[in-house]
């Protein structure tokens, strides 16, 4: 990994709003709610939080498949959040997105071939069709696909397939940073570590850099290098992987690595169960967000909007318990 920051964000905000009728201002769900993070090269940045936290709008706003509402984005050195689409072309190609299902991101009608070539072509990155095929079929072996699966259609092919199929066509673009928002959450489990195996694979290949987005805290771990666990639309704890499931300190990341089974059947591991559900965007909780759930919320909590604590070199928590120690 090189020190070079590939992506930084600056309070990045996907608000949406809600039309409340004709003489009211509308309110608005705040999906994402001010986001800094800096990724750099070659570094596999895994984004963990329950189903509704923002982490997918969050990787599509950082890829500009959303419009944020607000904040900044730099991809390699360049501010790209107020860009328009038309601007946003050349730069693109150097962020691509692999997404949950492959099957709905895939279309039907195109073979595979059609399917990789495509953007290979709107980018001009091969121009013959002897250039094209050749890219296509070494792209196809790269992500484990047989040669002859190139004319096959992406109904014709089982998930696990398909992903890689999804995986190819990002890669026919040469990007430098990929973002997989749930890439094998639909996979089988003996699946989902071929394809992150592949994924590892492809990463020292293409020196690629990833944002990795997943409800799902074992496969995060499986290939990331450091960790962000977001709640209701913020970070609540950033850390290098190892040190947060060694040392979890927000009280939500306990609560979520509490949940994860161990493959040490004799090992006790107290579970801590969160009471309801997680909060409407539309209307959060005032001061920490997550303190209508919190077992160990203050006073405080309620009130104030807990700023970050740096506990440890790299290691950033939102919560009151630390800055009150501070
Ligand atoms: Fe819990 Fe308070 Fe920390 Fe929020 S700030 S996580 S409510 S202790």
């Amino acid at each position: 990994m090189s020190d070079n920051i590939l992506l930084k964000t600056e309070g990045v905000k996907v608000y949406y709003p809600v039309n409340n009728g004709l003489f009211q201002k509308p309110s608005y769900v705040k999906a994402v709610d001010g986001v800094d993070i800096e990724i750099k090269e070659g570094e596999v940045f895994g984004i963990v939080g329950e189903s509704g936290c923002g982490k997918s709008t969050l990787g599509k706003a950082i890829c500009k498949l959303i419009e944020p509402t607000d904040g900044q984005i730099y991809f390699d050195g360049q501010e790209i959040a107020k860009l328009s689409p038309k601007e946003m072309r050349p730069i693109r190609k150097g962020m691509q997105m692999v997404f949950q299902d492959p099957y709905a991101s895939l279309n039907p009608r195109m073979s595979v071939h059609d399917i990789i070539a495509e953007p290979l072509k709107i980018h001009g990155l091969a121009k013959t069709k002897e250039e094209i095929d050749e890219k296509v079929i070494d792209l196809v072996r790269k992500v484990g696909l047989d040669v002859y699966h190139v004319n096959r259609y992406p109904h014709e092919f089982s998930g696990g397939q398909r992903q890689r199929i999804g995986i190819a066509r990002a890669l026919a673009v040469e990007p430098k940073l990929i973002i997989a928002d749930e890439p094998v959450s639909a996979l089988d489990v003996s699946i989902q570590s071929q394809v992150l195996n592949l994924m590892n694979q492809l990463k020292k290949e293409f020196n690629l850099t990833y944002i990795f987005v997943a409800h799902d805290l074992s496969v995060v771990e499986h290939i990331s290098d450091r960790v962000g666990v977001m709640y209701l639309g913020n970070f609540v704890e950033v850390a290098d992987k190892k040190e947060l499931y060694r040392n979890p300190c927000h009280p939500y990341t306990q609560a979520l690595l509490s949940a994860v089974p161990i493959p040490d059947p004799t090992a006790k591991k107290e579970r801590i169960i969160l009471e309801g559900n997680i909060p409407s965007a539309l209307n959060p909780p005032t001061g920490c967000k997550f303190h209508t759930r919190c077992p160990k919320c203050m006073g405080i909590c309620k009130e104030k909007v807990p700023e970050r604590v740096e506990i440890a070199p790299g290691h950033e928590v939102y919560c009151h318990l630390y800055s009150e120690q501070k």
